[in-house]
């Protein structure tokens, strides 16, 4: 497994990259709901993720699709994105 390192906060975790598709819409619908717990039990039941990691890549996904969940700055629309502003990862699941 990889690991991430967000340059705008400094947090590193393990890469979501094997979270299938079904759960990441899981998780990304929690969140804009201010339910990140929800999302991180979503992750941690259906991935060998840990709470850490969990945590951590729930504050990185995006509120409003296509748009840095640090500064809103505008996305370039891949999954896992860098902002081109502020350089925050964004999961835009
Ligand atoms: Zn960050
Ligand atoms: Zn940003």
């Amino acid at each position: 497994m990889q690991n991430t390192t967000c340059e705008k906060c400094g947090l590193a975790w393990t890469d979501p990259d094997m979270l299938i598709e079904p759960i990441r819409r899981m998780a990304a619908s929690w969140v804009p709901a201010g339910r990140n717990v929800n999302a991180m039990k979503v992750m941690t039941a259906e991935s060998p993720l840990n709470l850490h990691d969990a945590k951590a890549i729930a504050v990185h996904i995006t509120q409003e699709p296509g748009a840095c969940h640090e500064c809103s700055y505008l996305l370039t629309g891949e999954a896992t994105d860098h902002c081109p502003f502020c350089q925050a990862v964004n999961y835009d699941w």
